[in-house]
């Protein structure tokens, strides 16, 4: 799963080339940067990597989430559709930006279902979220195309699908937005960091201004002298960030290679073993393996056959039983607890809607991952390890 299993010579040199300048930031100081723009390039070679106009380096994928959703102009009264499975920085973006999350069901692709998508629509929905969690797309051209048809604004948080595709196309490159984490558990990394890609050469803008302070970036104008027309915040890359990028993106298409080659062989451990059934993959050449998920008939056969794995020393995850990926586990969401004492944006009086948050409103997701595995797939996987994949597997499906 992590491209930190690469980092090696490839990243230090890219590193150093920044060291031996001495500039950590990406903007300004141009006599001592000696033409070094770790953060820029990055930002070229990533765009053309994904078929997209633009992209942002940024602080963190959590951060790009912000971002994207302010440069398209989802605020307070707004709703917002999110899959009940996914990462918690999703929902906690759309409240970052005021407005209100609402909880869609998964399918057996274990992303966003888009037949109850069209059903959580309300007057108040403004933008849909889909996550391509796990290294795998949702139904992409499908949530598209219902996006489409209400006039719903798509950002795709492919935080976990970093060089995955949907027939041909990255994913991230299908919304009005798409957004990436570098965190270091993610396919390639920077340590931490995000990145924002749009081909909208206004909602790039946007997203450019607001991550510093309202700075437009013009380079015929100092940074300290524009005309400003929007307030933003801090959510730069640094140089370092930019640099570790390059390195790893020229690495990512191995990363995958490698990842495909050891999920194919576990599947097929697992091909034979009674009652097992693999998740949905809707284009499984755009998988990125980081990933292998099956499930079986029912919650309580997939926790004994879990148990046995785990003494066989093959762990994986429930992600109905998980605490960061799953909603309805969220205590501090469900009672609203946002860091401000006043419950904002959940109390805000421009919200006239009347979401809610409960399992009844997501059967699929309560059964489906209720009695499905996960399991990471890394890109070293020797031979000693698969063999002891093997006979866990091998041992385990005796129970069943
Ligand atoms: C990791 C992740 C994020 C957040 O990225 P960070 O860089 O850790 O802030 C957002 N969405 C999903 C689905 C993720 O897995």
């Amino acid at each position: 799963m992590p491209g930190f299993e690469l980092i090696g010579p490839e990243e230090t040199k890219e590193v150093m080339e920044v060291m031996e300048t001495g500039v950590l930031m990406r903007y300004g100081f141009d006599n001592e940067r000696k033409g070094v723009f770790k953060v820029r390039q990055f930002e070229e070679e990533f765009a053309r990597y994904c078929g997209a106009g633009y992209a942002l380096g940024v602080t963190s994928g959590s951060s790009a989430l912000k971002i994207a959703l302010t440069a398209l102009d989802i605020g307070p009264g707004d709703e917002v559709l999110v899959p009940a499975f996914t990462f918690l920085a999703t929902w906690e973006s759309v409240l970052e930006v005021g407005a209100i999350p609402v909880m869609t069901d998964i399918d057996e692709t274990l992303n966003m279902d888009p037949a109850d998508m069209e059903r959580k629509i309300t007057s108040y929905t403004r933008a849909v979220i889909p996550v391509h969690m796990c290294g795998s797309c949702a139904r992409i051209d499908r949530i598209v195309e219902v996006a489409r048809k209400h006039k719903l604004k798509v950002l795709e948080d492919n935080a976990q699908g970093c060089g995955g595709a949907f027939r041909g196309k990255k994913l991230g490159a299908f919304g009005d937005m798409g957004i990436f984490s570098f965190d270091y558990y993610k396919t390639m990394t920077t340590g931490e960091g995000g990145i924002v890609i749009t081909s909208d050469e206004t909602l790039y803008h946007r997203a450019d201004e607001y991550h510093d302070h309202g700075h437009d970036h013009n380079p015929k104008v100092s940074r300290a002298m524009e005309g400003r027309s929007i307030l933003g915040f801090n959510y730069r890359m640094n140089e370092l960030q930019g640099a570790l990028g390059l390195a790893q993106l020229r690495k990512l298409d191995t990363m995958i290679r490698e990842q495909k080659k050891n999920k194919a062989a576990i599947k097929a451990m697992l091909q034979g073993v009674k009652g097992i059934k693999f998740r949905e993959l809707p284009d499984p050449e755009g998988d990125t393996a980081t990933f292998l998920a099956f499930n079986l008939p029912d919650a309580g056969t997939a926790e004994k056959f879990q148990q046995a794995l785990s003494a066989g020393g093959l762990d994986t995850v429930c992600y109905k039983k998980n605490a960061w990926h799953y909603a309805p586990n969220w205590e501090h969401f469900l009672a609203q607890s946002t860091a401000n004492s006043k419950k904002f944006p959940f109390t805000n009086p421009m919200y006239k809607g009347n979401a809610r948050y409960d399992s009844k409103d997501i059967p699929q997701a309560d059964d489906l991952l209720g009695r499905t595995l996960v399991m990471g797939i890394n890109i070293k996987m020797p031979e000693e390890r698969m063999t002891q994949i093997r006979q866990a597997i091998e041992k385990a499906a005796d129970i069943l």
